[in-house]
């Protein structure tokens, strides 16, 4: 379930269970997202369009957006998927994930995929491949 953290014109939604600490969000504002404060996520720290933005570079889906009149992120048609050294499959776009006899999972625009077969957090990556010295 994730945690919502309130800014002015901006909420930022954090799904701790998807992060793989790729690191954009610290990269990119680190006056926003900074693990050393609490909480660590501080929107009002940039504008809403600077937090948007950065929040669309999360490969993982770990984090997401709502504007104050209410609308969110939407495909950016980019539609890809990315494969990582040794790591997961970065998918981008209208992306659905079903179980194999139908039901819905996840509707997302960015999600990152175990690629390893280790990850306790499937089909998600959970950086499992790190520890099992996953080569590919
Ligand atoms: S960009 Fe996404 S996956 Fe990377 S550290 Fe931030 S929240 Fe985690």
């Amino acid at each position: 379930m994730p945690r919502k953290y309130s800014g002015d014109r901006i909420d930022v939604f954090f799904e701790a269970a998807l992060c793989i600490h790729a690191k954009e969000c610290v990269h990119g504002l680190p006056d926003v997202f900074d693990p050393v404060k609490r909480p660590w996520i501080q929107p009002l720290n940039a504008s809403a369009d600077a937090l948007a933005e950065t929040i669309q570079r999360c490969p993982t889906g770990a984090l997401h957006y709502e504007r104050g009149d209410g609308t969110s992120e939407a495909a950016d048609g980019s539609d890809s998927v990315t494969l990582v050294p040794n790591g997961p499959l970065y998918v981008r776009g209208d992306v659905t994930v079903r179980l194999p006899d139908g039901p819905l999972v996840r509707h997302d625009t960015r999600i990152a995929l175990c690629r390893c077969g280790q990850s306790k957090n499937k089909p998600y990556c959970d950086n499992s491949h790190i520890g099992s010295a996953f080569s590919g």
